[in-house]
C-alpha cells in the first residue's frame, strides 16, 4: 500500500448496500468504519443533549442539522492521521456543505487522501431490501427476514425487531431526502468521485470497489 492515509467516501442511498461493502472492506483491508447514522443513533440511545435535539428528525427520516453532524465528525476524521489510517465514512458527507467540511478538515492534514464511491441502487431494490431485514434486539446485528434466524450469531440474542425507520414509508422519505440533498454531493466531487452499479450481487460490488482503489494508487487488491 502507498504510504498515504486514506479517507474513504461511501456514498448511497439507504439500503444500497454501504453497510455490507463497509463489512467487506474492514475484514480484508482494516478500514475503521465509521457510520454517522451508528454515531447518532448512539447519541439518541445514551439520551445525550445532542440525541435529545435530533430524535425527532431521525425518528422521521429526516436528515439532521449539518453543524450538528460536522461536529460529532470532526475529531473522528482527525482519527485518520493518529488512530485509523484507512477511515471508511458511512453516511457521510450528505451534503454540499457536510462535503466542504471534510475536504476543510482533510486539507489541514498531512499526507492524507479522499478517494469518493458511489453505490447506485433504484429505489424498488431499495423498499424491497429495506423492508425484508430486521435487526438482533441486542447488538444490532442485521439479518434478512427470509433467513429466518432465531438465534444472533454474534451475541446469542433471540429478540429481533425492525429499525423503525426502515418501515416502507419511512424508506420512502429517507430516499426523497437523498435524492434531494446528497445527490448534489456528487456534483460538487465531479471526476473526484467513480460510480458503482450496486443493483448487483455484493461481492460484484466489492470487486468494482477494490478495483477504484487500485486504480487510486491507494493499495494492491489481493
Ligand atoms: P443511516 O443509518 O445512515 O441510514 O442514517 C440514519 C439517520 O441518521 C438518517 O436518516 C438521518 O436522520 C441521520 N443521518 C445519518 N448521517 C447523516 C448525515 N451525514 N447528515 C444528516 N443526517 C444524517
Amino acid at each position: 500500500m502507498a504510504n498515504e492515509n486514506v479517507v474513504l467516501v461511501l456514498i448511497g442511498a439507504p439500503g444500497s448496500g454501504k453497510g455490507t461493502q463497509s463489512t467487506f472492506l474492514s475484514t480484508k483491508y482494516g478500514f475503521k468504519h465509521v457510520s454517522t447514522g451508528d454515531l447518532l443513533r448512539a447519541e439518541v440511545s445514551d439520551g445525550t443533549e445532542i440525541g435529545k435535539k435530533i430524535s425527532d428528525i431521525m425518528g422521521s427520516g429526516g436528515l439532521v442539522s449539518s453543524d450538528i453532524v460536522n461536529n460529532v465528525m470532526e475529531s473522528t476524521i482527525k482519527k485518520v492521521e493518529t488512530q485509523w489510517p484507512r477511515l471508511l465514512l458511512d453516511g457521510y458527507p450528505r451534503s454540499v456543505e457536510q462535503a466542504k467540511f471534510l475536504d476543510n478538515v482533510v486539507s489541514r492534514l498531512t499526507n492524507v487522501k479522499i478517494c469518493v464511491i458511489q453505490i447506485d441502487v433504484n429505489a424498488d431494490s431499495i423498499v424491497k431490501r429495506m423492508s425484508g431485514r430486521v435487526m438482533c434486539e441486542g447488538c444490532k446485528t442485521p439479518y434478512k427476514v427470509e433467513d429466518h434466524v432465531e438465534v444472533c450469531t454474534v451475541c446469542g440474542g433471540r429478540s429481533f425487531v425492525r429499525r423503525k425507520d426502515d418501515e416502507p414509508a419511512i424508506v420512502l422519505e429517507r430516499i426523497e431526502a437523498y435524492n434531494s440533498v446528497s445527490s448534489k454531493v456528487l456534483d460538487y466531487y465531479g471526476d473526484r468521485a467513480v460510480r458503482i452499479d450496486g443493483d448487483r450481487s455484493p461481492e460484484m460490488v466489492f470487486s468494482d470497489v477494490e478495483k477504484i482503489l487500485e486504480g487510486f494508487g491507494l493499495f494492491r487488491v489481493v
